[in-house]
């Protein structure tokens, strides 16, 4: 019998290996091994256990080193799905699945001893006066950690290691949790009466949860699968309103509710359901969400009552120890539901019955390294291969998953009105190209919105403002020569941080002094212009125009300890704190009843930037940050400044209407052929020649070409490359759109040039197993480097 491992080392494939008579019984899939490898012995994980071996002569596992499973099979299905669709390495997919702590045996459970008092019978003996006060604490508290012991009776081990040879008591090692939020108190809450559109909701996820209540063993999910459940809904597909047709895909349901309408409340009793048919859930939350009180709220529904269970939390912020514990505790079965970021969507729970992802169109849900998945979509074929429920939920839904919603792919529940009768908030546009300052010039903060803030002051109610840009100003130009400041090693300004005076690129982290004159040796002027708004200029602004409020910034330079960030909230939600300025950083999921005014300084920011996505996420970003106002018993305004005023995604955002705003981008998505009608993979070449990165672009994009026909890439490759100008900018090559090379938008980033290659089809997994082809065979010069990006979210 042989056992096929994937090694910890990057060698691309998997090898195989003869499992020893004596070892059997015990190797199976999902085990470490330790196996020979050359002069070496290397830990891997068998995926899989087969017969017969392509290899000549196979050597023997040496052992094994966790009899356990450590990972679920279905994991292990997952990790080969994702290197196929992602296109990288299986062990890279692997080691993203399965955390370092638990793959390399760096942590083991915490224990600790105990003293408890042990079971005897008669009188008790006849003890010291000092041993005598120990006992009286023993037997008050019957279990005891031995070290608190020790410090609660002033006594020493001695004395207690007496009391244990007297039979009196047991001195035994304990498992102790590591629990990131031990420390939070938790008050059990009971489920809420649900409006009718909540209930409608849940009564439909129930029903999907019974559907598939009956576990289903997938073999493996085949590329005509994985394109059922990811790829666009068909054109030809005719919508579907409310409830008129019985969909597809019963398992995936896009939950689109306004913000403040109760979504989690849903989320709670879904997952009710799902454990009291003996099932799990997975929680995805954005990482900027995973507060304390996102936490609380779950483990206060699931701390005592039926459905009692532990809640496990994983993110990127734990330690090794509390890692390693969360993911046991999930593995065993101890911990049935599990919230986290990204990452928890392989969290190695047993009989998954429901997958939540909250603000299902967050970017952060992507990774930005190989393998670069989204967890949004792994969470849907995680679905399919254990036949569990998704739903994804959003007050603005990606258009991708909107659109499969109305195309009945999805099956589309919405909840339309926030809870308790509370109104949306009314939303102001100031059209900024009307407002003017007495020596003519734009102001940071418009009549309107200084008018709005001070009300807020003077009744004690509190203001957020928000600008996607930190630093003071975006950049530094001379008055005299038109001097601006530059990165050396990427094509953008650099920009000023006032308060540590200095000059940073946001892009490669490059800092310079701030210049007190223009740098440029033949001018030397003294008016330097600070151009561009950020969070720390309007901080700066801010504290002058009110001068007696308490006014604090929050963005990631602020940011860099987690302490930090919980204070500030923590500041904000007592009150302490009249006026927050942040970074998107708090545009997501934050609940504050005392907000009444959010004022949007430069919307126009995410909407000039190049890419495809601009307008939808300006329209998202206002949408949520808006949400952040009026959530208590007073009614919240937003104010949002503009130099675009008509621009549909200020417009549509202003009237709270998503679906216009679906409608109006579909058209323009349509035309252009860009998702959510197709999938995009994005290639980009980097290295320190353009020249040459440009040239072996093009030479790229002739192979891909010829490869997607059907050529066979060999007989391609075999002749010489040759500089094609005439290549016109958009081929079609069998069901794929290709476009490029075309400089990156970041043409430099850290010294490096960049082109890019877009292709973009219907049928992604017949486009990524040649990608993968392509991958492997194109001859990169050696200095010049390729990555693939399948569904990419930043086309920089
Ligand atoms: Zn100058
Ligand atoms: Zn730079």
């Amino acid at each position: 019998v042989i056992a096929r491992v994937s090694l910890e080392i990057a060698l691309g494939r998997e090898f195989d290996y003869v499992i020893p008579p004596e070892l059997e019984s015990v190797v199976k899939e999902g085990c470490r091994v330790l196996v020979p490898f050359g002069p070496r012995h290397l830990p891997g994980i068998v995926t899989a256990i087969v017969s017969d071996s392509t290899y000549p002569n196979p050597k023997p596992i040496i052992r094994v080193i966790s009899a356990e499973a450590v990972v679920p099979l279905p994991l292990i299905k997952l990790a080969r799905w994702m290197a196929r669709y992602y296109c990288c390495p299986l062990e890279q997919a692997m080691k993203t699945v399965i955390p370092e702590i638990v793959r390399r045996n760096r942590a083991g459970w915490l224990k600790r001893l105990y003293v408890k008092i042990a079971p005897f019978k008669g009188d008790l003996p006849r003890l010291t006066k000092r041993q005598l006060q120990v006992w009286h604490i023993i037997e008050e508290l019957q279990e005891v950690p031995f070290q608190k012991l020790i410090e609660l009776a002033h006594t020493t081990p001695a004395t207690v290691r007496r009391l244990e040879d007297l039979g009196l008591i047991e001195i035994v090692p304990q498992t102790i949790l590591r629990d990131p939020y031990a420390n939070e108190v938790v008050v059990p809450t009971a489920p809420l009466q649900l409006n009718m559109a909540q209930s409608n909701a849940l009564n439909q996820i129930v029903a999907a949860l019974k559907e598939t209540q009956q576990p289903k063993h997938i073999e493996s999910i085949t590329p005509s699968e994985v394109d059922a459940a990811l790829a666009p809904a068909p054109v030809t597909e005719p919508e579907v309103t409310e409830t008129s047709k019985p969909s597809t895909m019963p398992r995936v349901f896009l939950l689109h509710g306004v913000t403040g309408s109760g979504k989690t409340e849903v989320y709670l009793q879904a997952i009710a359901n799902a454990l009291a048919m003996g099932r799990s859930a997975i929680v995805l939350v954005p990482e900027i969400a995973l507060t304390p009180q996102t936490v609380e709220r779950f483990r206060a529904r699931f701390i005592q009552g039926p459905h009692k269970t532990y809640v496990a939390v994983l993110h990127s912020h734990l330690s090794a120890g509390e890692r390693h514990d969360q993911w046991q505790m999930i593995r065993r079965g101890q911990a049935r539901i599990v919230i986290g970021a990204r990452s928890a969507i392989f969290a190695p729970v047993q009989s998954l019955g429901l997958i939540i992802v909250d603000e299902e169109h967050e970017h952060t849900y992507k990774q930005e390294e190989s393998p670069r998945y989204n967890a949004r979509d792994v969470a849907i074929v995680r679905a399919q291969l254990e036949n569990a429920v998704v739903v994804l939920g959003s007050a603005t839904p990606s258009m991708e998953s909107y659109y499969n919603a109305r195309r009945g792919k999805y099956r589309l529940l919405e909840l339309p009105m926030r809870i308790d009768g509370r109104k949306m908030p009314k939303v102001r546009i100031i059209d900024m190209r009307q407002v003017y300052t007495k020596d003519g010039y734009h102001p940071t903060i418009s009549p309107q919105l200084h008018e709005a803030i001070t009300q807020r002051l003077e009744r004690g109610e509190q203001v957020i403002l928000f600008i996607n840009r930190r630093g003071y100003a975006s950049l530094l130009e001379c008055t005299l020569c038109g001097y601006v400041a530059r990165c050396p090693n990427c094509s953008v300004t650099m920009t000023f941080h006032r308060s540590k005076d200095i000059l940073l690129c946001h892009v490669c982290g490059e800092t310079q002094p701030a210049p007190d004159k223009c740098p440029n040796e033949r001018c030397g002027n003294r008016q330097i212009k600070f151009v561009g708004l950020g969070t720390e200029r309007v901080e700066h602004i801010l504290g002058k125009l009110f001068p007696k409020a308490k006014i604090t910034r929050m963005d990631s330079d602020v940011m860099d300890r987690k302490e930090e960030y919980r204070r500030i909230l923590g500041d904000f939600r007592t009150g302490k704190i009249d006026i927050l300025i942040g970074t998107q950083m708090i545009a997501k999921g934050l609940h504050f009843p005392n907000v009444t005014l959010v004022g949007i300084i430069y919307a126009d920011l995410t909407l000039h930037q190049p890419d495809f996505r601009a307008a939808e996420r300006t329209f998202q970003l206002i949408t949520q940050v808006a949400g952040r106002a009026g959530r208590g018993e007073f009614e919240g305004e937003v104010i949002v400044q503009t130099f675009t005023p008509f621009h549909p995604a200020i417009q549509f955002a202003r009237r709270h209407d998503y679906q216009g705003f679906f409608e109006r981008e579909l058209q323009f998505r349509a035309e252009l052929k860009y998702p959510p009608l197709t999938r995009v993979a994005l290639i980009t070449l980097r290295g320190r020649n353009p020249d040459k990165v440009h040239f072996t672009a093009r030479y790229l994009r002739r192979t891909l070409e010829a490869v997607l026909v059907g050529q066979n890439i060999e007989d391609v490759l075999k002749t010489p490359a040759v500089c094609d100008f005439a290549t016109p900018p958009l081929t079609t090559s069998g069901d794929v759109i290709i476009s490029g090379p075309a400089p990156a938008p970041l043409f430099k980033a850290h010294s490096y040039y960049r082109f890019q290659i877009m292709l973009r089809t219907r049928y992604m997994m017949s486009l990524v197993d040649k990608l993968a082809r392509v991958q492997a065979e194109f001859p990169l010069p050696d200095d010049v480097s390729m990555t693939v990006d399948i569904d990419p979210l930043e086309m920089s």
